[in-house]
């Protein structure tokens, strides 16, 4: 029997990853007793090396495919790729790590009666035709592209995280994550933020894909982790809610502003757009305002500019 205090046991998969670690973090600083799991497939132990000497963290090379077993009052589902390279890389494998991470993690929160919060994305809205995105829009998916594999992944594990609720009573809570970008984004990951900031630190040309003006919104990584556990740690609303900064921007936009705040004399250089990219993304987070009591409050030069500054000092150092 778990006992029934404030200071929790949770299970965060993809604990070692850019947002994971993140989480980790702010759960010990909570008081929490943490069990991250990871295959360490899209990140390295880098970003969890701080935490290790704390009695209360523990590290499992685990692949959320397999089952896996431990008494834990509540599981942070977020084992997964989610830059389009790495998801890309082998999209068989991203598919079953939405699908059966999803089936694995709800059958463990069945069993030991935890509570299951699913790190769920934009994603499910495709290429959006409704703007700005709003819970209640089913969405515009491929799901034949080369996107697919993480956006029908996402989206059967959204499925099963309501048919356990509906059907074996599981107590859930679904966060749809808007475009995060922050401090421990690995430096290769291909996602936009990481792209320009490495770039403009290392005077290379900022790649646009497509004429750039394709938009998304960027929230920055604390904000998003509070977003996260205020979701988890509220009774009555299971979502899904969207969790992103509604500020939204061109990636033209996102390229001067990296430009001017690290100083770097790179030039913007374009590139082909790749398949399926969806033109345009900003999140209603009126759900999350109403429900949490949450909204974002770092603005993008502000976040980029504390983000820049942790990536200095891996892409000079
Ligand atoms: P990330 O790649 O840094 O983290 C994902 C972690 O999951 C990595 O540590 C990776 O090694 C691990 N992982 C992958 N496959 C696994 C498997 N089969 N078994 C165990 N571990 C596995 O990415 P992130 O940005 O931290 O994303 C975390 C979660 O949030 C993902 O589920 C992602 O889909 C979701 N999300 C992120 C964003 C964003 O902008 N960062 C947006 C929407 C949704
Ligand atoms: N993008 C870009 N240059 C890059 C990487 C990405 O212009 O070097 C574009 C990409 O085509 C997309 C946007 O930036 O329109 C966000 O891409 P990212 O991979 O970060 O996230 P997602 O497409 O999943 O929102």
């Amino acid at each position: 029997m778990r006992k029934q205090t404030a200071s929790k046991t949770v299970l965060v998969t993809g604990g070692a990853g850019f947002l994971g670690s993140h989480l980790c973090e702010r759960l010990l600083r909570d008081g929490h007793t943490v069990i991250a799991l990871d295959n360490l497939f899209s990140s390295t132990k880098d970003n969890i090396a701080p935490l290790l000497k704390n009695q209360r963290f523990e590290f499992v090379r685990h692949d959320v495919v397999e089952p896996f077993m431990a008494e834990v009052d509540q599981i942070y589902n977020l084992a997964c790729p989610a830059s389009p390279v790495h998801y890309q890389y082998n999209p068989v494998k991203t598919t079953k790590t939405s699908v059966m991470g999803a089936i694995n993690m709800l059958g463990l929160a069945k069993r030991v009666k935890a509570r299951i919060l699913q790190a769920s994305t934009s994603e499910v809205y495709g290429d959006p035709n409704v703007h700005p995105q709003v819970e209640s829009y089913w969405g515009n998916v491929n799901c034949i592209g080369p996107r697919s594999c993480y956006d029908e992944g996402k989206r059967v594990a959204e499925t099963l995280m309501m048919d356990y609720h509906r059907q074996n009573k599981v107590d859930i809570r679904i966060v749809r994550i808007f475009n995060t970008y922050g401090p421990r984004m690995q430096l290769d990951d291909g996602r936009v933020v990481s792209n320009f900031i490495v770039q403009a630190l290392r005077g290379e040309d900022l790649t646009i894909y497509g004429d750039g003006l394709q938009t998304r919104s960027f929230c920055f990584v604390d904000d998003l982790i509070e977003g996260m556990v205020r979701m988890m740690n509220q009774d009555g609303f299971i979502g899904p809610v969207n969790l992103g900064n509604p500020d939204e921007f061109t990636m033209q936009q996102l390229a001067s502003e990296v430009i001017r705040l690290t100083g770097s004399k790179s030039r913007l250089v374009q590139r082909p757009l790749p398949a399926d990219d969806p033109k345009q993304r900003k999140p209603d987070i009126a759900l999350a305002h109403d429900r949490l009591a949450w909204t974002p409050k770092v603005a993008l030069a502000e976040g980029l500019r504390r983000t820049i500054e942790e990536f200095r000092a891996r892409v000079t150092g």
